[in-house]
């Protein structure tokens, strides 16, 4: 069928017969579609603010605009923010990248996600702008640290507590939650009050650059990469992750981590922990 790729190899055995040999090669087109797809969307994402400061340069050099310092103070802050956006876009990649590459090594760290949790609030709150509310954090202090890479969970935070304060309903609080669930699991809820998902986009939401919304995502700076991010993280933690959502309500966002409290002190007991 269209979808899938069979490849025949032919070959000739010393007595004359022929063997034929049908690979399939499905899994291997989509991975190359996947990445071709992907250079094609990021380059494209990065084109389009580069030719916006370009075009304002050369209207700058040209006197009549670059002489009137209004203009010119204009021109200069959407470059500034095009630049931003470039910049936000290439950290992004780069945190894909280095994520893919340690993805066979498990986290090991002991992190305390409670301490977490109020430290990217801090920061958070700290770098809003007006229109956000409060985030409200609930946290259980019985849960045990996790075994994990503590910059990368903080990724995780920022970005999920990040979308709830771009699609979030201005003004309106983020209640954050970190609790143990009756197996053991340690999960951490991010749950805002925003316009929600509808359910068709539920299961698209981790690919590089879905977004429901794109001219949304982008006047409020998102890069289409920061669920893509995550999923990559919480699977290097060997944890899951779901959304779930109501139109017109809004969103929550769960993570599962196994509580590898065994694994992570016998590990601490025999590394000194710097
Ligand atoms: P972006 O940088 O665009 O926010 P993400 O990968 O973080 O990219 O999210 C992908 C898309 O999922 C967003 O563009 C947005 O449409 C949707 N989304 C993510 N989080 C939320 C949320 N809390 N409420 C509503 N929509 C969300």
């Amino acid at each position: 069928t269209k979808d899938q790729h069979w490849e025949m190899h032919v070959t000739r055995a010393s007595g004359g017969q022929r063997i034929v040999q049908l690979v399939d090669q499905t899994g291997n087109y989509a991975a190359e579609r996947m990445r071709v797809d992907f250079v094609a969307n990021a380059s494209h994402e990065l084109r389009t603010p580069l030719a916006s400061i370009l075009g304002y340069i050369e209207t700058l050099g040209d006197d009549k605009a670059g002489e009137d310092a209004q203009v010119r103070g204009r021109f200069l802050k959407i470059m500034f923010d095009e630049a931003r956006r470039m910049q936000r876009l290439v950290e992004d990649l780069i945190s894909l990248s280095r994520i893919e590459a340690e993805k066979y090594r498990l986290p090991d760290r002991a992190v305390d996600l409670g301490a977490l949790i109020s430290e990217v609030r801090s920061e958070l709150l700290d770098a809003q702008d007006k229109r956000s509310g409060d985030i409200v954090t609930d946290i259980d202090l019985g849960v045990p640290p996790v075994a994990g890479d503590r910059a990368q969970l903080s990724q995780v935070l920022h970005n999920l507590i990040g979308n709830a304060m771009k699609y979030g309903r201005p003004g309106s609080p983020i209640t954050v939650k970190l609790w143990r669930d009756a197996a053991g699991t340690v999960r951490i809820s991010v749950g805002d009050e925003g316009d929600g998902i509808a359910p068709e986009h539920l299961p698209r939401l981790t690919e590089r650059f879905y977004r429901v919304d794109p001219g949304r995502s982008r006047a409020a700076g998102g890069t289409g990469l920061g669920l893509a991010i995550v999923k990559h993280i919480i699977e290097r933690h060997r944890g899951r992750f779901d959304v779930t959502s109501t139109l017109g309500k809004g969103t929550t966002v769960t993570v599962m981590l196994p509580a590898h409290v065994q694994t992570y002190q016998a590990k601490t007991a025999s590394t000194s922990d710097p």
